[in-house]
This record gives structure tokens, C-alpha cells and sequence, in this order.
């Protein structure tokens, strides 16, 4: 006779592969299918979905949660299998709320769009898109509907990628960091001439700065034998089991940092999946918890250690030796200065540290106004313009560089923008912690040496999955909820130190 937890686990293992299957299709659409398999993916995406979704809803499985609910019930609550079973609950109940067919037609929807996106993207044509984002916008509507919300739209959306956090919570964190990133914007701008960045866009051969990225995250824990790295119009990072992640990277010859930040962002991503324990693999605890500490991981590596000194103490001969001629009257110094300059941009993903919350708070209020139809879809592109010089003082010259530029609303995720900042805030909390912990980082960082920093991140983080909710990781791990305050004080005191004011 077979127990009943074991029964559920079986049936969940099953709808994680559908899942993880779903997840192929996405990374292969991305990366290496010919344009014209856009339609026939869709609808292949959209028919596994509501087949996991349906799987995943069914009576059957309600029935399994209630034996195994009792079955564990005098289980220790902090072990994996009574975690399990109240995760998987809290999923079981939230996916009811939304219909099947509601789940294809996202599916379907943002399958044909992507195509459509990035040929409007490459056309810098915004009418193209425009009817597509109306519908987008739609279903999120209808999504929100279905899943619930008391206060506002937004937060059934935002639960869907930071669970038990609400728009008031973003919005009262995002007024305390928006004076402090507008206030170093400023210092930066007055002090603009202490810092060069000319440096980053001579000229870099594709295949040296992919080899050196390569190099630097195989050195940060990067597993080749359990990932692979390729090339996509957006960077990103998915994975289809703990033992196998995907990164991508763009390149551009005429710009050193795209490729090198961008992959030591999706690395850090990725060595949070990598880390999560063997023994959750196939179970729903087998992913991240929220996208808010799947963030704080990506922007650590790509930061806190990329953009450090000592990091570069390390890496500017690497570099030096991979590009002799244009490095050849450069110091760790100046390409330390270089790749932190603070200058108000365009693009999000290449954007510094600084400015770069400013472009994420301007998107948060678009994705109110456009789902509270404060706003209509045609008048997007204006709007972000508007809003993109009122944060950061510069005006997008195409919709390329402005309402084009992100791939979230083509995927149909809405809600998901400020997970990045919270992000940003998570590491900042993490390393404050780690430096106590690790009093020789710096060193460490300096030596090229990444084990003790992952072995920290294994142990107090990624081997956890989704056990834990992320207030409750970040109370376990630093002793307090989500604080700006390590944030802030990282970036004055890098900044005013740059700049020297
Ligand atoms: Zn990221």
C-alpha cells in the first residue's frame, strides 16, 4: 500500500516535468528556433501549460494534499516534507483561481507576441506591437480578477513573483531609496568629469570578451557539466532541473561591459539553482522563493563583487593579457572607475547601479496606470518618456530605446519590475552579513577565490529553495525583515568615494 505523501509526491513530480518541459520550449524559442516556428510554439507552449495546469488543479490532487496535509501533521513543521506540503497547498489554492483557458491564452498570446515584439523592436516600430500589449494588458486584468486582490490590481500580480508582499509595501520602500538615488545621480552629474568611461566602448573582439566572461563565472562556481551559455536578443537565465541551468549573453564589440555584467548577472541566477538541495529536485520546493531573492543573487555576483575593487585588483590583468592594444594605457584603477560611472541611460540592463532603481520605480507606475486604465496602451511610449525624464533627465530617442526596450510585458508578466530593486536591497542586506561573517571577503575577492562566498550562499540561502518564504530567510539569515538602510549606506559610501563628494 502506498503511503500517502509518497502518491503526492509522485503526482507533483510528474506536473514539475511538464513544467520544466514548458521551460525547454521557452529557452529554445529564445535561442535557437527559426522565426518561423513562432505559431506552431505557441501553440505547443499553450497546450502543455493547460495540461500541466489542469493536472496540477484536478480534484485528484486536492484529495492527495488532504491525506498528506494529515499525513504530516506530526512531522516537525520545518521539514521538507511537511514544507512541501504547505507549499504545494498554497500553490493548489491559488492555481484554482485561475481558469485553464484564461493559462492558454496567455500562453498563446505572448508565444505569437514575442515574434511580433522583436521585429517591432528591431523596426523601432511601436504600432506593430501596440495591439498586442493591449491584450496582454487585458489578460493580466483578467488574471488579477481571478487570483483576488483587496486593495489594489497590482498586488495580485505582484504576489505572483514576491508572495506576501503588496504594492503600499513597494511603494513605501521605493520612497525611501528614491531621494537617496536621485540625490548621488546629482552629486555624480556635478562631479562628471572625475570618472571616464570612454574606456568600455573601443574595440573588443566578440569571442575574447565571451571567453573571458566564461572564465570569470566558471571561477565564481559556474558548473559547465550542469550549464550551458548561450547567445539571445535578451539576456536571461531559466533551468530545467537542479543539475541543469541556461544562461544567455548579448555581445557587442564596441562595448566591454554589455556581455560581462550581463553575464555575471544571469551566473549569479543560475548559481542559486545550481545550489538548491539534490533532495528537493523534482519537488515543488525545487525552485527559487521569490524573485526578489532570486535577484539579490544575480545583482551580488554582478555588483557587490563585479563592481568591486578588489575584484578588479584580480581581473584587470586577465582582461589586460586578453586585449592587449586597448587596454594597454589602462590600470585596475581606471577600469574600477570605468565600470561604476554613474550616467542617466536608456537601457535598464546596462544601466550603473545608481540610476539603474530609478528606471525600475518609473516602470512601476507605468504598469499601475496602464492596468487601473490611467492611461491608454497608445499613449505608452509618450508616457514612458515622460516618466524617464522626470527620474532620470533623459529622453529616449526611439521607442527601441524606451517602451520596446523590455521583454517582461511581452512575456506577460506584470508585477515583476519591482522584484529587481527589491533585489538590489536584498543583497546589500546579505552582504552587510556575509562581511561579518567572512571578515577576509575582500581578500578572498582580491585572490580570485569564490569558494567561501558560495559555500556562504549554499549554506544560508540556495540549498533552502523554496522551504522558506523570503521574510522568513532574510529573518533567519540577518536577523530582520527587508531593510534599505545596508543598501543606501553601500551606495553613499561607494559613490561619494568615487566622486569624492
Ligand atoms: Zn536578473
Amino acid at each position: 500500500m502506498i503511503d500517502a505523501l509518497t502518491s503526492l509526491k509522485t503526482r507533483l513530480a510528474e506536473i514539475c516535468d511538464l513544467r520544466n518541459a514548458g521551460m525547454v520550449l521557452s529557452w529554445d524559442r529564445q535561442v535557437n528556433m527559426p522565426p518561423g516556428g513562432s505559431a506552431a510554439r505557441a501553440e505547443q507552449s499553450a497546450t502543455l501549460q493547460k495540461i500541466t495546469h489542469e493536472m496540477f488543479v484536478a480534484n485528484e490532487t486536492g484529495r492527495l494534499l488532504d491525506a498528506a496535509v494529515n499525513a504530516v501533521a506530526k512531522r516537525d513543521p520545518d521539514s521538507d516534507d511537511a514544507r512541501m506540503v504547505r507549499v504545494a497547498q498554497r500553490d493548489y489554492e491559488k492555481a484554482r483561481k485561475l481558469p485553464a483557458e484564461l493559462i492558454a491564452e496567455t500562453a498563446r498570446v505572448t508565444g505569437q507576441a514575442i515574434g511580433i515584439w522583436t521585429l517591432a523592436r528591431k523596426n523601432n516600430d511601436w504600432p506593430a506591437f501596440e495591439p498586442w500589449l493591449e491584450k496582454i494588458v487585458d489578460l493580466n486584468r483578467r488574471r488579477a480578477d481571478a487570483l483576488g486582490y483587496t486593495e489594489r490590481i497590482y498586488d495580485a500580480l505582484l504576489d505572483q513573483f514576491e508572495p506576501d508582499m503588496t504594492s503600499a509595501q513597494v511603494e513605501s520602500v521605493f520612497n525611501v531609496v528614491k531621494p537617496a538615488l536621485v540625490e548621488l545621480t546629482k552629486g555624480a552629474a556635478a562631479h562628471a568629469d572625475k570618472l571616464s568611461n570612454a574606456v568600455l566602448f573601443r574595440e573588443y573582439d566578440e569571442g575574447g570578451q565571451l571567453e573571458f566572461a566564461r572564465e570569470v563565472i566558471q571561477q565564481f562556481g559556474f558548473d559547465f557539466e550542469q550549464g550551458r551559455q548561450d547567445k539571445s536578443v535578451h539576456p536571461f537565465s531559466t533551468g530545467f532541473s537542479i543539475h541543469d541551468v541556461r544562461i544567455t549573453t548579448r555581445v557587442n564589440r564596441n562595448s566591454l561591459s554589455s556581455a560581462l555584467f550581463g553575464m555575471l548577472h544571469e551566473c549569479g541566477h543560475a548559481l542559486y539553482r545550481l545550489g538548491i538541495a539534490p533532495a528537493l529536485e523534482r519537488t515543488v520546493l525545487a525552485s527559487v522563493v521569490s524573485l526578489g531573492l532570486h535577484e539579490s543573487q544575480s545583482r551580488l555576483w554582478e555588483n557587490l563583487v563585479g563592481r568591486s575593487f578588489a575584484f578588479w585588483k584580480h581581473y584587470f590583468p586577465v582582461l589586460q593579457k586578453r586585449f592587449p592594444e586597448a587596454l594597454a594605457d589602462q590600470t585596475a584603477e581606471t577600469l574600477y572607475c570605468a565600470v561604476n560611472r554613474v550616467s542617466p541611460s536608456f537601457i535598464r540592463v546596462e544601466a550603473d547601479e545608481v540610476t539603474y532603481g530609478l528606471h525600475i520605480m518609473f516602470r512601476f507606475e507605468l504598469e499601475n496606470e496602464m492596468l487601473e486604465r490611467k492611461i491608454k496602451i497608445r499613449e505608452v511610449p509618450e508616457a514612458w518618456a515622460a516618466k524617464m525624464s522626470t527620474f532620470l533627465g533623459v529622453t529616449p530617442p526611439t521607442v527601441r530605446e524606451g517602451a520596446l526596450q523590455d521583454i517582461h510585458w511581452v512575456l506577460g508578466s506584470f508585477g515583476y519590475f519591482p522584484t529587481y530593486l527589491l533585489g538590489n536591497l536584498i543583497a546589500s542586506q546579505l552582504w552587510e552579513k556575509i562581511e561579518t561573517d567572512i571578515p577576509d571577503l575582500a581578500g578572498q575577492i582580491e585572490r580570485g577565490e569564490f569558494s567561501g562566498l558560495l559555500g556562504w550562499l549554499r549554506e544560508n540561502l540556495h540549498q533552502h529553495g523554496r522551504k522558506f518564504t523570503a521574510q522568513e530567510l532574510l529573518q533567519r539569515i540577518t536577523g530582520r525583515g527587508l531593510d534599505a538602510a545596508p543598501y543606501l549606506a553601500y551606495l553613499r559610501r561607494k559613490y561619494r568615494d568615487l566622486y569624492g563628494f
